[in-house]
């Protein structure tokens, strides 16, 4: 019976087990695969990785927060995808081997609504879901920007990735506008830390914010006012989910069940 889990530190609060246990049983495989949460301190990671890996009754596992760099540095193989954005959230063991790849990034793409190849988009943030953001942007063919708080980081993961840092961007400016930062988890105003205003967005723009809460961001209320296509870090949360159990299963897991699962 194949095992799967999302690894984290913490875990408890992970919405994976619930979303991805109502992918399997619309499979019809919840009698053969379960999937779980192990909470697995840093100094631990590898070790309790590669046993997984050895044992065999486990097929792989998701990865987040903040394993997801130690995830790609001990995996055997690794996608194009989780080489470039330098991590991995999504690993496969197969024969005792380690295969990484980076779910995060395929599933920013199917979360939106259209390919934005060809026109102006900005990242907001440098981080690691930022770069995953940057690359899958940069390879669908978009024109990304780059803004970070810290304008250094910024200007290091743009020109890595093939994007271009700016320090003062004008919303109005892109098509599609991504929020990977962390504001808006804490309390911030998203407002204040970020460089757009409650009334930067138009109808026609998309905006994406990666992060989740249990009410709209203040960024989605405000972009959906202004009659924006809003997409929320839930539908990210299940595409790139999606994409990691057709990886272990070969199987096309039912979107729906997934969403329903996550927003409960
Ligand atoms: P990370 O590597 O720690 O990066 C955090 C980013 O947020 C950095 O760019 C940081 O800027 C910025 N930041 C933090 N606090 C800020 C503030 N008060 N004002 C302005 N910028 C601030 O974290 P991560 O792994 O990229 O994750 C970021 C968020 O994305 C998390 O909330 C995570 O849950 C979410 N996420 C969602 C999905 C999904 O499927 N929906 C997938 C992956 C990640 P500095 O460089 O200046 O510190």
């Amino acid at each position: 019976m194949p095992s799967l889990a999302v690894i984290g530190h913490p875990v408890a609060h992970s919405r994976s087990p619930d979303m991805q246990t109502a992918a399997l049983a619309e499979l019809g495989l919840a009698g053969e695969w379960t999937y779980g949460a192990l909470d697995v301190a840093p100094a631990d990671f590898e070790v309790t990785v590669a046993e997984l890996a050895a044992a065999g009754d486990y097929a792989g596992v998701n990865v987040t927060v903040p394993h997801k760099a130690a995830a790609l540095a001990m995996a055997d193989e690794k996608s194009p995808a989780a080489a470039a954005i330098g991590a991995a959230n999504t690993l496969s063991f197969r024969d005792g081997r380690i295969l990484a790849d980076n779910t995060d990034a395929g599933g920013l793409l199917a979360s939106l609504p259209r390919s934005f190849a060809g026109e102006p988009v900005l990242v907001l943030g440098a981080g690691g879901a930022a770069r995953a953001a940057i690359w899958a942007l940069v390879e669908d063919g978009a024109r990304v920007d780059v803004w970070n708080r810290t304008a250094a980081r910024g200007e290091a993961v743009a020109a890595e990735l093939g994007a271009r840092a700016v320090a003062g961007p004008d919303p109005a400016d892109y098509a599609l506008i991504v929020n990977t930062t962390a504001v808006g988890l804490a309390g911030e105003d998203t407002f204040e830390a970020l460089p757009l205003a409650p009334d930067s967005f138009t109808e026609g723009q998309t905006v994406l914010d990666m992060v989740y809460t249990e009410e709209p961001s203040a960024l989605l209320t405000a972009a959906a006012a202004a009659g924006a296509t809003v997409v929320d870090g839930l539908e990210m949360l299940v595409q790139q989910g999606a994409l990691s159990l057709r990886i272990w299963t070969g199987e096309e897991p039912s979107l729906e069940a997934m969403r329903t699962a996550v927003r409960r």
